[in-house]
């Protein structure tokens, strides 16, 4: 790649006239609220070509890039193997409506990979799986009421919008208009990681709980890994109350182990949904679990749910490609390793220059919090000063650092991160933390 190292505000002309033609046409000008920079001030890049851990943009300029499509990019972006795959699929038609081999493949790979899926049902994003595990849920417990945990985010199907995290959290609208509330009277949101809170909400709500669902670790209130048998915990409590935990994997599958965090930390929910990384930068989530529940699903149960483009073989062929290439590297020791040197040097940087800081990762996810005490919730994570958070993030970008475009947000390290990437990385975060 030949862009420059880094794009500073002056340098972002193109960028800046594709953004005003942007909102002319579409509402805040992107397709996605948190692209749209609004959390962190100024405009965003607009991205014309990506490869490894880099992104150029449309005026030339050149970040290393810890978004990663918002988690799907382990591999790096264009990996050679997966580019070929997607190329050579299409090249064969791009959809038929119709069952291709290629499907069997991936759904055989997701249940050896994935130890509490026996079945699986692709869809075509993350959401698609949430909403649809869900109603599966509720079907299989004949219960509407569900249990959910703020700050965690699941997609943007009515049902969750309550409390959410990730872009609605990030721009203050963790609650929608436009979703009856007789949807969300269907919802209760407790704090995330107290298992008493639960407890004591199972008893409130006695044999009217058909779901819960979390984010096992969460993402999209910023990086918070649950307390001890936090986990263990909430599936217990489902079990004895008859509800139906999901574990909302589409960001930690296969990407904090195979198996996501339930392989971490030993543990097999009922439910599991997948996106991201599954389809290695193309459209495509799952939802999957145990088989009598997942048997509940049309054409072999009367829960309906389809898709014209489900199963789509350029996606499943990317996703397929993507990890065998896992499989083969086993990356995950590796890239934990490289991330936690990367926040231990922002902790040293931060407390070299006396800036309150909490950086808080698992595997190869982080989060960087302007805040002086550890966030193990999303009462503890508003606590931040996202306004220092923004000026941090805008003096990175300034400088060729792409981080999240949100204090909410997970950031992801891929193969491409190498040591030399993430030296260059923390020089640019230690002379942003003397200017804060
Ligand atoms: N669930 C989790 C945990 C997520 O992080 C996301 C997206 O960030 C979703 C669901 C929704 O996935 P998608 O954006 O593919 O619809």
């Amino acid at each position: 790649m030949n862009g420059r190292q880094s794009s500073s505000p002056s340098s972002r002309r193109r960028s800046e006239a594709l953004f005003a033609r942007a909102r002319a046409v579409m509402p805040g000008g992107v397709n996605s609220p948190v692209r749209a920079f609004k959390a962190v001030g100024g405009s965003p890049p607009f991205i014309a070509s990506a490869q490894g851990c880099r992104l150029v943009d449309a005026d030339g300029g050149e970040y290393i890039d810890y978004v990663g499509s918002w988690g799907p990019m382990i591999l790096g972006h264009s990996r050679p193997e997966v580019v070929k795959a997607i190329q050579q699929t299409a090249a064969r038609g791009s959809s038929y409506g119709a069952p291709t081999e290629l499907e069997v493949d991936l759904a055989e790979k997701v249940c050896s990979l994935v130890p509490s899926i026996d079945m699986v049902r692709l869809v075509n994003s993350g959401t698609e799986a949430t909403m649809s595990a869900l109603r599966v849920a509720r079907a299989f417990s004949g219960r509407d009421l569900i249990f959910k945990f703020d700050g965690c985010y699941h997609g943007h199907g009515d049902s969750f919008l309550v409390q959410a995290g990730s872009g609605s959290l990030t721009l203050g609208m963790a609650d929608s208009p436009g979703v009856p509330a007789d949807f969300t009277r269907h919802t209760v949101s407790l704090p995330f990681n107290d298992l008493e809170v639960l407890k004591e909400a199972f008893h409130k709500h006695r044999g009217k709980v058909g779901a819960v669902i979390l984010e096992p670790v969460t993402g999209n209130m910023g990086v918070i890994v649950p307390a001890k048998k936090y986990l263990q915990g909430v599936l217990e409590l489902c079990a004895e109350n008859g509800a139906v935990a999901i574990f909302d994997e589409v960001m930690t599958g296969f990407r904090l182990a195979f198996g996501g965090a339930q392989q971490m930390y030993g543990l097999e929910a009922p439910l599991t949904c997948l996106g991201k990384i599954l389809g290695g930068g193309m459209p495509l989530g799952a939802y999957g679990g145990r088989r009598d529940i997942m048997e509940m699903v049309a054409p072999q149960g009367p829960v309906y749910q389809a898709g014209t483009l489900s199963g789509n073989p350029v996606a499943v062929s990317a996703g397929l490609q993507t990890l065998s290439l896992l499989e083969a590297l086993d990356p995950y020791s590796e890239l934990a390793r490289r991330s936690e040197k990367l926040c231990q040097g922002i902790r040293q940087s931060a407390e070299d220059h006396g800036i309150a800081l909490q950086v808080q990762h698992c595997g190869s996810m982080f989060t960087v919090y302007f805040n002086d005490q550890p966030v193990r919730d999303l009462a503890s994570a508003q606590r931040c000063d996202v306004k220092r958070f923004g000026a941090f993030h805008g003096r990175l970008l300034d400088r060729g650092v792409y981080l999240a475009p949100s204090q909410f947000e997970a950031c992801f390290l891929s193969i491409s991160h190498d040591q030399q990437v993430i030296e260059r990385t923390l020089q640019a975060v230690d002379e942003v933390l003397s200017t804060l």
